[in-house]
């Protein structure tokens, strides 16, 4: 006897496997060369063709030349003896901050299709791009001196940046969240996605001026009992890093708390 799998099954099983392994470079969209292996090697396997892997990952491989800040990861003067005017005596509580590249071109607007992605597949995606970025720091001695939380160290936690649950239901997704699970996935590190919650719903930070910004988060964030971060290296992630208030409104809370290093790996930083 023979069993027919009806359209609609196929087409629904069709599509299941193209949100976990897309056939098709997120970017461009022109065919990717079809994938083998087990599910679990497939899944660190970057979604985008060679071209766009290497446009976006060496816009984020700035970071590691002169002319990125390594505290804030804005784009910098390159003349010796100029500080970054971004981060200059300004107060900012993580330790360092590391992005894929500049919030434009490219990378802009897939970070814009990310927050609408619903099906977190664009997550998903670039959070094995910044994967790739990450593992540059571990295997130089230099970068992992930079990153400050050696990615094999037990100590290290990742944490996203908590977003109010009426602004989850509204977008549908938490990229950010997403972005954690990838990183500790594949570093094999704790997450820790409910450690850090929303105290009060803050207004958008978008349109305010920077000095706003920052009023604006002030504390909204609490660090929940029962997670001990004493002495941990806190990877914190985000999407994109603006102003840097609310990443440091996180880390001002976690070194309040105890920990003792935290960087801020985000996918994008504006430039702006
Ligand atoms: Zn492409
Ligand atoms: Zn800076």
């Amino acid at each position: 006897m023979t069993t027919t799998i009806p359209a609609w099954l196929r087409w629904a099983n069709r599509h299941a496997v193209d949100l976990l392994f897309p056939s098709r470079c997120l970017s461009c969209g022109i065919d990717l060369p079809s994938k083998t292996g087990s599910p679990a090697d497939r899944r660190d396997e970057v979604d985008f063709c060679a071209a766009c892997t290497n446009e976006l990952v060496t816009s984020g491989g700035s970071q590691v030349a002169t002319n990125v800040c390594r505290r804030c990861a804005a784009p910098i003067p390159t003349l010796p003896g100029v500080d970054c005017p971004h981060c200059m005596r300004k107060t900012l509580w993580f330790d360092q901050a590391l992005a894929l590249g500049p919030y434009e071109k490219r990378l802009r607007k897939l970070v814009l299709r990310m927050k609408q992605d619903r099906t977190e597949t664009m997550a998903l995606a670039l959070g094995k791009l910044l994967c790739q970025r990450l593992k540059w720091h571990r295997v130089t001695k230099e970068g992992e001196a930079d990153l400050g939380c050696p990615l094999d160290d037990s100590a290290c936690l990742v944490m996203p940046i908590p977003m109010h649950p009426w602004r989850r239901v509204a977008r549908g997704t938490n990229a950010p969240s997403v972005l954690a699970q990838v990183i500790g996935r594949h570093f094999s590190l704790s997450v820790l996605s409910r450690a850090l919650s929303v105290s009060r719903n803050s207004s958008p930070q978008k349109g305010l001026s920077r000095h706003s910004r920052f009023q604006n988060v002030r504390g909204g964030m609490i660090l929940k009992a029962g997670y001990p971060i004493e002495a941990a290296k806190v990877l914190l992630v985000d999407d994109i890093l603006t102003t840097g208030a609310t990443c440091s409104e996180a880390a001002r809370v976690l070194k309040l708390a105890g920990a003792d290093h935290v960087t801020a790996v985000v996918i994008a930083r504006t430039t702006g």
